[in-house]
């Protein structure tokens, strides 16, 4: 009599470490390193000049290592980066910051933490509304836990759900951060700010100063569809009135006597200019850290001061075929390997555009969904070289991203280079908490 087991799953290809890119198995996800480094410390040097917070989005990669590089303040004996020096780190869902939380001694509070917390504590903030019951009851098993060294936040935008956190907090005997939401523009979450509401706003603030186990945070104040706006005048027309909501709510919050000790929003395509502005004084840009090429068409007036990052990830694939015409080359990154949802990726040429100097997206070549498991790159113009897409790299081409926070959803694992300009993958790290977002 044979038991019914469960089957094995099916390991990941093996990467052998160093593994030159045209041996390594595709579709996967190549990081590059020293282009992260990159972005990190232009980001850093650029919030130190705007003043104000940093906390970037753990959403956009869901990796724990790329999350440390984020709060590190100084180098580790170990590894000579210093870091981006962010106060905090946001997450979307309990799957992404659970598993910072299972690596936590990857973390210190001195190099780590925020020094504006007793304590140094790690600032970990759910930019959330958590309402389900076994999301609540996950979320205080996390808090519980991780009391001694993290003080996690989440956001609120309706009383009866302040009240729920002010018991659970209490009978766990459990702290918990939270922001208040306000509604800057998305139309999503978030009290919507007007005459009638500001005082629910101030009832809200009181609530969280009142109960004994609730740390009052300040406000969340996030535009989040704005930051898509290719146009530049009205991106900022767009910025400048969500800043206006954060500002009025802000203005009644300290009138009442419970000015918010933080106002936090922002994205990549919104955080220097809202920084500016003057009401904001903590900003959680996530995408900047690996780009993808919708940022990366974002248009910017001539004098806007916000520097530019570099793209540091891409999908590796291989061609499957070139029997159907000459201008078509079919290779194995189909929608299960790509994101599709934002727009299509982009092909890249290898050799020469991989310097420090910024990574081009080719658009004499066009990926459209093949299917599932296959992509077609349609050569365009006059000439068909096939050669350029088919033999660059033994085979291999390189596709940016369109929308990095689902693209980085759709694998298990990214695989590193750590030197500029080396096509050697040297270690994995592995995507955490990956799938819907419980
Ligand atoms: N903050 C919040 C609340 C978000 O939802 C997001 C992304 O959706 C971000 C920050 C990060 O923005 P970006 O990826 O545009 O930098
Ligand atoms: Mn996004």
């Amino acid at each position: 009599m044979s038991s019914l087991t469960s089957p094995p799953p099916c390991p990941l290809p093996p990467v052998p470490f160093p593994s030159p890119l045209p041996s390594v198995d595709t579709p996967s996800l190549i990081l590059s390193l020293p282009r992260v480094h990159a972005n990190l410390t232009l980001m850093r040097s650029t919030i130190a000049e705007l003043g104000v917070d940093l906390r970037p989005h753990v959403k956009t990669h869901k990796c724990v290592e790329l999350a440390e590089l984020c709060i590190r303040k100084q180098p580790l004996s170990d590894d000579p980066f210093p870091g981006g020096g962010a106060t905090g780190l946001c997450f979307q869902v309990l799957d992404e910051l659970q598993p910072c939380l299972d690596s936590i001694d990857m973390f210190s509070p001195l190099n780590h933490g925020n020094p504006k917390l007793p304590g140094n504590k790690l600032d970990f903030f759910l930019t959330s509304q958590v309402l389900h019951p076994p999301k609540l009851r996950r979320l205080f098993e996390l808090a519980s836990a991780h009391e001694e060294t993290t003080l996690i936040s989440v956001m609120v935008d309706a009383v009866s759900n302040l009240e729920t956190l002010a018991e659970l907090s209490a009978s766990h005997k459990t702290n918990l951060g939270v922001f208040v939401e306000v509604n800057v523009g998305q139309n999503r979450t978030g009290l919507p700010v007007t005459d009638d509401t500001l005082s629910t706003i101030v009832e809200m603030a009181e609530k969280i100063e009142k109960a004994p186990y609730l740390t009052y945070r300040g406000l969340h104040a996030y535009q989040g569809v704005l930051q898509h706006t290719r146009d530049s005048e009205l991106r900022a027309a767009e910025i400048k009135s969500a800043v206006d909501l954060a500002r009025t709510a802000r203005d009644a919050l300290a009138e009442a006597g419970l000015p918010p000790p933080v106002v936090t929003g922002a994205g990549t395509a919104s955080y220097h200019e809202e920084a500016r502005l003057g009401v904001h004084n903590e900003v959680q840009p996530g995408s900047f850290m690996l780009m993808d090429t919708d940022y990366g068409d974002n248009r910017k007036r001539a004098d806007d001061e916000a520097p530019d990052f570099q793209h540091a990830l891409w999908i590796h694939s291989s061609v499957m075929s070139t029997a159907m015409d000459e201008r078509k080359v079919i290779i194995d990154a189909g929608s299960k390997a790509v994101d599709l949802v934002s727009g299509v990726p982009s092909f890249t040429d290898q050799a020469d555009n991989w310097g420090m100097n910024g990574v081009r997206k080719d658009e004499s070549v066009e990926f459209s969904s093949g299917g599932d498991e296959h992509g077609i790159l349609t050569l365009k113009g006059g000439e068909y070289d096939q050669e350029k897409v088919v033999g660059a790299d033994s085979g291999t081409v390189r596709l940016l991203p369109r929308h990095i926070d689902p693209q980085m959803n759709m694998h298990d694992r990214i695989l590193v280079i750590e030197e500029e300009g080396s096509n050697v993958v040297t270690k994995a790290w592995n995507v955490h908490g990956r799938g819907p977002g419980f």
